[in-house]
């Protein structure tokens, strides 16, 4: 029986939070040893299949179409084109390929249909399949599921009250209600956040309550250190200190004993020694390839020169879960319902965004 706690509080998790380095550090590698390898990392490919042009205000991100970042945009890409990334991803040691599309959600459709035959074609490849696609239904996520989806990420990005001060175009209880739709499916749920867009530490706490508090929990939490994208909102924060970043991961394996943690944006800034120092502290997952959906991301030699040199070894797909059947389009039980939700947009000013807007506009 899982003893996996579901009542972590705010003060608890600050505790542990600031607890002695050296003593965090043994406590989460002690629990990390108790559920997980040591040794064995899981990695993922993260693929931009549709890139910019977001009607979103997230902060952070430079594929709002709202702020002048220099992103090139694309339009959603062809099933041809996604096998042709997965199949490269798979013959560089990645069992997953998580697909990204900039959209605020998901519309039934074409495109959508494109998205499901993506997931047919790469679950065949065997390879464990993710997207994050904004927020969706109940009705997306069973025809999703149906497609052979093995996880489906949506990230609280922070605690509800700081998540206020990045995001205005949506509400965090939609961010929940998505992934309680992918819930009522078998696809697995990966939800996790930034540090670095000028939180505190009990925001950071907060976001660790609100995922450690899903019953189930995640079972994927990413952890990213922003990367400041000239343009965006947030284009002035400083680089998190590794030490912020050993501490949330360690935090992160104590209150969520069994979730894969994944050491996601912001590597780049990282030395190998501090990368090492969060697979101690936990990790288990990293994102391969030299870019994450548009941000840099170290190369997948280095990764596994890297790799070699700590004794780390890449996971099998499908060592966690059984690999999910794929329904053909055909045969689907799912249909498309047309569905048009209305989910929440706030709009509350944020003048950092509104700020950035301005700017963008003026260079136009
Ligand atoms: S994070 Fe996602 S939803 Fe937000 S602006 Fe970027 S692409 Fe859009």
């Amino acid at each position: 029986m899982s003893r996996t706690r579901h009542n972590w509080t705010k003060e608890q998790i600050l505790d542990i939070y600031n607890t002695p380095l050296m003593e965090l550090l043994y406590n989460a590698a002690t629990i990390h040893r108790k559920h997980h390898d040591p040794n064995t990392v899981q990695v993922s490919t993260l693929l931009s299949i549709k890139t910019g042009g977001c009607p979103e205000d997230c902060g952070y991100c430079p594929q709002a179409a709202r702020y002048h970042t220099n992103i090139e945009g694309n339009d959603l890409m062809t099933v041809q084109q996604v096998k042709a990334q997965a199949l490269r991803a798979k013959s560089s040691g990645s069992s997953r390929v998580c697909m990204g599309a900039a959209w605020r959600n998901v519309k039934d459709g074409e495109e959508f249909d494109q998205v499901l035959e993506m997931v047919r074609t790469i679950n065949k490849l065997d390879m464990e399949v993710c997207c994050t696609l904004g927020m969706i239904t109940e009705n997306q996520a069973q025809r999703l599921a149906e497609a052979g989806l093995y996880a489906y990420n949506h990230n609280l990005d922070s605690s509800e009250e700081y998540y206020k001060e990045v995001i205005s175009t949506r509400g965090y209880e939609d961010r929940l209600e998505t992934i309680d739709n992918v819930r009522k499916t078998n696809v697995t749920v990966c939800s996790g956040g930034i540090i670095g867009m000028g939180e505190k530490e009990e925001d950071r706490a907060g976001m660790l309550v609100a995922l450690s508090t899903l019953n189930p929990q995640p079972e994927s939490v990413p952890i990213n250190a922003l990367v400041a994208v000239e343009g965006t909102p947030l284009e002035d924060q400083k680089p998190v200190s590794i030490w912020d970043m050993v501490r949330m991961v360690a935090t992160t394996r104590i209150v969520m004993p069994e979730t894969q943690v994944r050491l996601s944006a912001g590597r780049t800034e990282m030395t190998r020694e501090g990368q090492a120092m969060c697979f101690f502290a936990g990790a288990n997952s990293i994102f391969a390839g030299d870019k994450l959906l548009t941000t840099p991301n170290p190369d997948v030699n280095a990764d596994m020169e890297m790799f070699k040199l700590l004794g780390l070894n890449p996971q099998k797909p499908f060592i966690k879960k059984m690999q999910p059947e794929t329904v053909e389009a055909q045969d689907s039980q799912y249909q498309s319902l047309g569905e048009k939700p209305k989910w929440s947009r706030p709009e509350h000013s944020i003048e950092r965004n509104e700020e950035a807007k301005l700017k963008a506009k003026a260079l136009k």
